[in-house]
Formats: structure tokens, C-alpha cells, sequence
């Protein structure tokens, strides 16, 4: 492996790599490095964790000269406010030797203060697309001296609906510009993206997705349904010695906040949950409180979860088994990072054994299965999705089971087949129906 000496870095940058106590590249900083120095178009593949901020970070500000121009040079975009706050932070660990501006730009904030800040002149803009693309057409932003563009966790953005403000963006840059891109794994979409705007791009991918990490136990249970899940769960978190920082993935908010508020009533303060309907204020201190490890367990969903540097995570448990193999590979990742020992459970339900088997392919390794221990309640109580369908006798279209089609429908669409008894449900929990919440909630990710 390199040593930063031979790849030559300035003095400055590196002082900061001392003080952070790093003592070698990662592979994707080894290996990127001169593709980005080189000035060529750089598709990267590699996950969270594997250095990949520092990977682009390091051969821009070494590149970056002193300047006092107001305009920003280098633009990097995040698909999350979380994702905004982290990389400034980075930046401006490394910048601390030299004067690097930077300035971070995200939405649910005053957009003034943020317009008064690249007003005062910076020379990188951290962002996400919607509340960047707000600052660019208000003209708050000038882009005709962006030299580089960064866009990181590019998957995660595309999957957010990013794709028209991320489109505007690039088509509004300075044609004579490199492009940087980072993205876990390579999907259809990415690549369409790719063809788009990139000029010949080098591709540098680390460690082929879909490789179990050596370093992290997996473990499974059969389990027979969510509130069981949740009981076994609770069972597991009893042991603090062990289970001391837990990331709990779920499928989405709804089951979420189901979790969470069974969770909270046995643990209270020791557990937190984010969800993209949760303020940004409180979602900063919940990750916050877990990364300082006020809070012991953080339940969340997975396109919260991606890209947040999250350390020494000692278990990640998969409430839900992700139908996308893959995804179980985003969320293992999270612990078993830098050297240190973590553990993966799943639980998994007879319906989502087949997904199982699809992760266990993938990995081409077989998940260890414990017993489902004896003490724990099998709950015959279901949830409104594991519930069989009321048939109505005289509607030939209804069907009787709720089906693996079924779970797969968007969140919207599940609503409007949810008939009389999901409203009695959501009524008796927050005495009054909430579908207005959920159209605005459809808004705001629309203008994020
Ligand atoms: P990232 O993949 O960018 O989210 O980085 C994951 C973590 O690795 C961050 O906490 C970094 O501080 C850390 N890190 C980055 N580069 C190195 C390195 N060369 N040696 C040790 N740790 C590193």
C-alpha cells in the first residue's frame, strides 16, 4: 500500500492527516488520487466507509489554490442535509492548515443566512440539489467558475427523485469542467447519468459490492412476524454489555415510528429514530446522541441511514430483509468498520425468505441461523400489511391475501387501497385521520 508520501500531497494537507491520525490511503484514496489529478471525467464505486470523502477530497484541495475570488470553484453534492453537515466538517478538518472557504447548502433552513454566506465569496459549495438548485436560479449563486463538480452517493440521489435538479445543475455548469461521481453500486439509472454528462470517465471501484466483510458476524432468526420481531428485539437490546451501539434498519417511516414507540416504551432515552418525516433538527441531535452515545439504539430507514458516518457500530439489526440484496450490504457496512469487530442479525419472516436466499447468493455465503430463543412471545398480533385482505363478497377484484406485490407498492399508492380499517387504525392512534400529513410530506421531498 501507498504511504500520502508518495502521493506527494502538499504540507498543509499533510498536517491535517496527522492530526487526524491517519497513517495510510484507503485503496479508493490510493487509487483515485491521480485519476483526479489527471483532470479526467471519475466514475468511483465504493461504499461509505471505505474513505471515499477524503478519496476526492484530498486531490481537489491540493489542487485548490489561495484565492480571494467570491465565486465558488468547486461545487460537491450530497443527497441529504446530514450528508451536507458531514463533508463541511471534513473539509473543514483538512482545511485547517490552509484557507479554504466553505460553505454548506441545504434546504429546511434560512435561505438567507445561506445566501448571505456565498455572498461573502467561498471556494467550495457543499449541497443538496433542491435547495442548491433555489440558490442558482435566484442568482445567489454564480457558477462560471466551478472547475469541478463532485456528486456523491449518486445512487441515493437518484433514488430520492433528484435526477431533474441534478440535470438542471450539470446543464447550467461551465461546459470545461471535471466531473467527479461516487456511487455504492452501479444501477441502470447511474449509468444512464453516466452517458449523460460524462466526458471518457476512469473508473475506480473498490472492493465489488456484494462481498461480505470479513470482519462483521451475520447472523439470522426466523421469525414469524413483526410484532414477534419486535419482541425478540427487545429481548436482544436487554444486553447492553454487548448490543452497545445498534443501528436498526426498517423498510420505512411507517414501521419506523411502529418500532420506535414499542422500543421507546421499554428503553426511553437509550433509543432515537430518523426518517425523512422527522424536523432536521431533530434528526441531527438523534444522530448526534447516538454518535456520543447518549442514545444506545437508532432505528432508521435506509436512505437516512447511507452516507452518515456512523462510528464503531457494535450490531446492525435488519428489522425488515431488503429485497434488494444489495441494500443488506449498505446497512452491514455500517459496522465492522476501521478494523473493529461488529455483528449483522436478520430477521427474517417465511415471506421474506426468498429474499434472504437472493442476499445469501449474492455474498455466495450462508447466513448462520440461531434458534429462536424459547422465552420470547410469539405475538399473534399482526400488522395492517401482514393482515389477509377483507373480502367483499361481491367484488371479484379483491383478493384475499395480502401478497409479496402488495408490499412492494410505493407508500402513496398503499394508501389508496387502504379501505375502513387502516383509517380506524391511524384514528385511534392520533384521533383524527392523517392523510393531509402525507401530502405534504409528498411536497417537501419534491422541493428538497
Ligand atoms: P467515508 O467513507 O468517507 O465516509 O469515510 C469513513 C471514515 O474513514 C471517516 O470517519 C474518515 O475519517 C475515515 N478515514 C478516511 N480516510 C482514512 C484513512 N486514510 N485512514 C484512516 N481512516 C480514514
Amino acid at each position: 500500500m501507498e504511504t500520502f508520501n508518495e502521493l506527494k500531497i502538499s504540507k498543509q494537507l499533510q498536517y491535517a492527516i496527522t492530526d487526524l491520525g491517519f497513517e495510510k490511503p484507503t485503496p479508493i484514496q490510493a487509487r483515485s488520487f491521480s485519476v483526479i489529478m489527471s483532470g479526467t471525467d471519475m466514475v468511483g464505486i465504493a461504499q461509505t466507509g471505505t474513505g471515499k470523502t477524503f478519496a476526492y477530497m484530498l486531490p481537489i484541495l491540493q489542487d485548490l489554490k489561495f484565492s480571494k475570488q467570491v465565486h465558488p470553484r468547486i461545487m460537491i453534492l450530497v443527497p441529504t442535509r446530514e450528508l451536507v453537515l458531514q463533508v463541511v466538517e471534513e473539509i473543514e478538518k483538512f482545511g485547517k492548515y490552509s484557507s479554504i472557504r466553505v460553505v454548506g447548502i441545504y434546504g429546511g433552513t434560512n435561505i438567507n443566512r445561506q445566501k448571505e454566506a456565498v455572498a461573502q465569496g467561498t471556494d467550495i459549495i457543499v449541497a443538496t440539489p433542491g435547495r442548491l438548485y433555489d440558490l442558482i436560479i435566484s442568482r445567489a449563486i454564480q457558477l462560471k467558475s466551478i472547475k469541478k463538480v463532485v456528486i456523491d452517493e449518486v445512487d441515493v440521489m437518484l433514488d430520492l427523485g433528484f435526477r431533474f435538479q441534478l440535470t438542471n445543475i450539470l446543464e447550467l455548469l461551465p461546459d470545461k469542467r471535471q466531473n467527479i461521481m461516487f456511487s455504492a453500486t452501479m444501477t441502470d439509472d447511474v449509468n444512464v447519468f453516466i452517458h449523460e454528462f460524462f466526458i471518457a470517465p476512469v473508473t475506480v471501484s473498490v472492493a465489488v459490492s456484494g462481498t461480505p466483510l470479513d470482519n462483521i458476524s451475520q447472523y439470522a432468526y426466523k421469525v414469524e412476524n413483526f410484532y414477534t420481531k419486535a419482541n425478540l428485539l427487545k429481548l436482544l437490546l436487554q444486553n447492553e454489555k454487548d448490543f452497545k451501539k445498534v443501528l436498526v434498519f426498517v423498510p420505512n417511516k411507517k414501521s419506523a415510528d411502529l418500532l420506535f414507540d414499542i422500543l421507546d416504551e421499554f428503553f426511553g432515552s437509550e433509543v432515537a429514530v430518523i426518517h425523512s418525516n422527522k424536523t432536521q433538527n431533530y434528526r441531527i441531535r438523534s444522530i448526534e446522541n447516538f454518535n456520543t452515545e447518549k442514545t444506545r439504539i437508532l432505528v432508521t430507514t435506509d436512505v437516512m441511514a447511507r452516507g452518515l458516518d456512523l462510528d464503531l457500530i457494535s450490531h446492525v439489526i435488519n428489522f425488515d430483509t431488503p429485497n434488494f440484496p444489495e441494500n443488506y450490504m449498505h446497512r452491514i457496512g455500517r459496522t465492522g468498520r476501521a478494523e473493529q469487530e461488529g455483528t449483522a442479525i436478520l430477521l427474517y419472516t417465511q415471506k421474506e425468505e426468498a429474499a434472504k436466499n437472493a442476499i445469501e447468493d449474492l455474498m455466495d455465503f450462508k447466513i448462520e441461523e440461531l434458534d429462536f430463543p424459547k422465552e420470547v412471545e410469539i405475538s399473534k398480533q399482526l400488522t395492517y400489511e401482514e393482515q389477509p385482505q377483507i373480502v367483499e363478497i361481491n367484488n371479484p377484484s379483491n383478493v384475499e391475501v395480502a401478497g409479496p406485490a402488495f408490499h412492494e407498492k410505493k407508500e402513496k399508492n398503499k394508501k389508496e387501497n387502504q379501505g375502513g380499517s387502516y383509517k380506524r387504525t391511524i384514528k385511534q392512534k392520533y384521533k383524527k385521520p392523517k392523510t393531509r400529513g402525507d401530502k405534504n410530506y409528498n411536497k417537501r421531498k419534491k422541493r428538497k
